[in-house]
């Protein structure tokens, strides 16, 4: 008896919720710093902007703690996330 098992290699692209935004609303504020304005691409709040990330690649930010894996840390030098790694 011959036991055929089929590979299953099923490869997700991770890259699939690229929103595509060309058009930006302009909100007035009094905040002078972006940072501050920050939305964490992972779970889109402006909390805890002090502890974000901003990806020197695309200028998007991203809570540390929302990292997989997540840093504990700020990185030294240049941070940048997933998409720009890839
Ligand atoms: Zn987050
Ligand atoms: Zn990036």
């Amino acid at each position: 008896m011959v036991n055929t098992t089929g590979a299953s290699s099923k490869s997700e692209s991770d890259a699939r919720a690229e929103e595509e935004g060309e058009e930006e609303e302009e909100e007035e504020s009094d905040v002078d710093s972006d940072i501050e304005d920050m939305e964490c691409i992972v779970c889109n709040s402006k909390e805890h902007a002090k502890s974000m990330l901003l990806c020197d690649g695309c200028d998007d930010g991203v809570h540390m703690s929302c990292l997989d894996p997540p840093l504990h840390g700020v990185p030294e030098g240049d941070w940048y996330c997933a998409g720009v790694i890839y």
